[in-house]
């Protein structure tokens, strides 16, 4: 929408008569007033003039042969430039009906025959000076719309106490408003907003009306076509003559690129210029939010603070640019260190990232969050400390380099960030003490922790292939007829040096490792070859139950390998059980199902296993095809003494029986034990008041009496 209007040094005036002594007549009036006048005798030649010449004000007459009037009229106001020009008809006296046609048609004024001349004269200088005004006034407004379409500022207005809304074509256009044919409302401003900012813009503006200050606000708005635009949205309250708010008047301005500069400014400021990586200011920061957070979620979380060993020494030797090249490429190696971190240990991942940060000259520092154990850290550690010297190319020279690095640990080696830093960089140089290439923790039992940690971890790769595990068997009776009715298998670890390792201490390292699917195969195949070899000694059958621990069901290929060791021991699969925990069972809950279900097809007994602390809960049982549940041992342990846990056991067995499930009671110690779980109804039962786990020589002994 843009006009242009002719600046002329008289203003220009169209008669259009079909009487010519009229025309000169007019023609003397309007000259006689100060216009150039030109002249036509009909509708078709003032339009034609009026395309030629844009005059400024038409006197036209309304009965005209051909085209009158009013269509000249209406027809003139259509066309460009049209709609400004002033028009003044000329009716026949006391014509009603014609002068509300002649508004209607879309003239100014209209003025009656027979005519006025001096009257004429001023009505029509009168009409052209108001034209004048209202073309300036539309050429302001223009001049204003390109403006702020050049500054991307559109304004905008209210009325408090009507709510009626006003918004600039601009504004419309930035709030992506542009083809709307509606006129909007305050919502419709509102709307684009995204959701985060909503509130709280909303919550500004309400707070200048209500105190009357005036507002800044900084907010994203989604376009329909889904990209984004920064938004700075200012204003402030016009009070009316009482005092009272009466209109609220703002300005919009697209503060995109502004935003664009401000972060490439951030990050000039916040990460280092020769790695890309954080700098000391961000890291500091970063730390900080880490802090609270770790205190809020009750998590941990580790320094990892590095230095280059003897990196002078290669500053020296090859001079700074290779010097550069190879922070460079180590801060690309501690990059691919700290992404490739295990999903094994680190399941469940939390929004906060690692964050690697070079302290300057060559040091580096890295913020592992939400780390479960130290251990977590050492392995990350270890990564590095394996990655680092690897002989880097820089520029032609074959460069080594190695590191020495220091750990911290949230909360134990400090709760702020100064303290923390201060004990990572300490433990360092107590790594480069001990001959640098090495990593240490800064509380010295860790390092011993750690250490004996992976030691178990290396030793346990080793221990299938050397035989070094074994199978103790718990007997379990029936409570009825105190018959030995199977077993449960549980794995011992006779370590060379170390003696029997207690499967607490090493099966958790076997599942985070991932050893444990081999430990489980293993398990599964001596378990059946065991029981084939009691049924062939003549026994009556038992059935053993294994434990399956740890590792989610569905990545161990567990059909397979239970279908080839029960074909292997030629075995009825009626004499294998797998325990499985709750905790498993949750884990991935519609793959463990399907698991479960193949396992039933196979005809093996289910049972679940330290039932009672894990997420039981009435509607797994019923989602899961289980056989048996076994109430942990610590309900049983306390039953005696603790009132509650005789209410949790009797609700589990009854819901457990109701379900058509066998109870097994595990742990029972003591007679008074035995006899609460005879009476509640269990169905059968082991511990220690029977047999502890014994080795299978033992067992045979057992299977020989039959009965405990
Ligand atoms: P669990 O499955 O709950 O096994 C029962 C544990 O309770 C066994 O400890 C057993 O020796 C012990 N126990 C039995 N009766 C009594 C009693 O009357 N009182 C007390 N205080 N304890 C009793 P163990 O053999 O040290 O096994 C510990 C855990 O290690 C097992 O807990 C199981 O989760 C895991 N585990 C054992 N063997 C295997 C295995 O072959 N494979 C896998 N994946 N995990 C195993
Ligand atoms: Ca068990
Ligand atoms: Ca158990």
């Amino acid at each position: 929408m843009s006009y242009t209007f002719q600046e002329r040094s008289k203003a220009l005036a169209l008669v259009v008569d079909d009487d010519a002594s009229l025309r000169v007549a007019m023609e003397a009036a309007l000259q006689k007033a100060g216009f150039e006048v030109i002249e036509a005798e009909s509708g078709r030649e003032a339009i034609a003039l009026f395309q030629a010449k844009k005059p400024d004000l038409i006197l036209l007459d309304v009965i005209m042969p051909g085209m009158d009037g009013f269509q000249t009229c209406s027809t003139i106001r259509d066309l460009p430039g049209g709609k400004h020009v002033q028009i003044l008809m000329v009716t026949g006296l006391d014509d009603t009906k014609s002068t509300e046609r002649a508004f209607e048609v879309g003239a100014n004024d209209f003025i009656s025959k027979p005519l006025n001349w001096l009257m004429l004269g001023h009505r029509a200088r009168y009409m052209e000076r108001a034209g004048r005004s209202y073309k300036e006034l539309i050429k302001s407004q223009q001049r204003l719309a390109k403006t702020q379409k050049l500054a991307k500022l559109g304004n905008w207005d209210i009325n408090l106490s009507t709510g009626k809304f006003h918004c600039s074509f601009e504004a419309r256009r930035l709030l992506g408003f542009e083809n709307a044919s509606h006129s909007l409302t305050f919502e419709d401003f509102l709307t684009p907003i995204v959701v985060q900012e909503h509130h709280n813009v909303k919550t500004a503006i309400n707070n200048a009306v209500n105190t009357r200050k005036p507002f800044s606000v900084n907010y994203l708005i989604i376009l329909p076509d889904g990209s984004q635009r920064h938004i700075l949205n200012q204003g402030e309250i016009l009070p009316d003559d009482t005092g009272a708010a009466e209109i609220m008047l703002g300005a919009i301005q697209d503060v995109s690129e502004l935003k664009l500069a401000e972060e490439e400014i951030r990050l000039l400021a916040f990460y280092d210029g020769l790695t890309g990586l954080a700098n000391r200011m961000l890291f500091h920061d970063r730390l900080e939010q880490e802090i609270s957070k770790a205190k809020r979620y009750k998590q941990y979380f580790a320094l990892l603070f590095l230095d280059l060993d003897q990196f002078k020494r290669i500053n020296d030797l090859y001079g700074h640019h290779i010097g550069d090249l190879l922070l460079k490429n180590v801060s690309e190696t501690l990059q691919k260190c700290v992404r490739t971190s295990d999903t094994a240990s680190r399941m469940s991942r939390d929004e906060s990232e690692t964050v690697i940060a070079r302290f300057g000259g060559d040091e580096f520092i890295i913020l592992l969050p939400d780390i479960n154990e130290p251990e977590n850290a050492a392995k990350i550690a270890n990564r590095i400390l394996h990655e680092i010297p690897s002989t880097y190319d820089l520029d032609g020279h074959d460069v080594s380099i190695t590191t020495s690095i220091g750990i911290s640990v949230y909360p134990a080696d400090g709760d702020k960030p100064d303290i923390l830093l201060r004990h990572a960089d300490s433990a360092m140089y107590h790594a480069k003490d001990t001959g640098r290439n090495n990593y240490q923790f800064y509380e010295e039992s860790l390092n011993a922790v750690v250490t004996e940690r992976f030691s178990i971890e290396k030793d346990l790769r080793k221990a299938l292939e050397q035989n070094e595990f074994l199978l103790y068997y718990q007997p379990q009776i029936n409570l009825a007829t105190r018959k030995i009715v199977g077993a449960e298998a549980l794995i011992r670890w006779i370590h060379p040096q170390k003696g029997m390792i207690p499967p607490d201490k090493f099966i958790p390292i076997a599942e985070e490792s991932g050893i444990i699917i081999d430990i489980n195969k293993w398990v599964i195949q001596t378990a059946c070859q065991q029981n084939k070899k009691w049924e062939q000694l003549g026994f009556p059958p038992v059935r053993i139950a294994v434990n399956l621990s740890g590792y989610q069901l569905a990545h161990q290929n567990l059909i397979q390998t239970i279908k080839e060791a029960l074909d292997a021991a030629n075995l009825d699969p009626k004499n294998l059980e797998v325990e499985i925990t709750e905790n498993i069972l949750m884990q991935e809950e519609a793959n463990s199902i399907n698991i479960l279900n193949q396992i039933k097809d196979l005809k093996l007994r289910i049972a679940l296993d330290d039932f009672g602390t894990g997420y039981s809960s009435l509607s797994y049982l019923t989602s899961f095809p289980v056989d048996v549940l076994k109430i942990d041992r610590s309900f049983v342990m306390c039953c005696t003494e603790q009132k509650n846990n005789l209410i949790i056991i009797r609700a589990i067995i009854a819901m457990g029986h109701s379900l058509g499930m066998k109870i097994v009671a595990e742990g029972i110690e003591t007679e008074e034990q035995l006899k609460l779980m005879t009476a509640y109804g269990v169905d059968e039962a082991q511990g220690y008041y029977f047999k502890p786990p014994v080795s299978q020589e033992d067992f045979v002994k057992l299977l020989e009496k039959g009965t405990l």
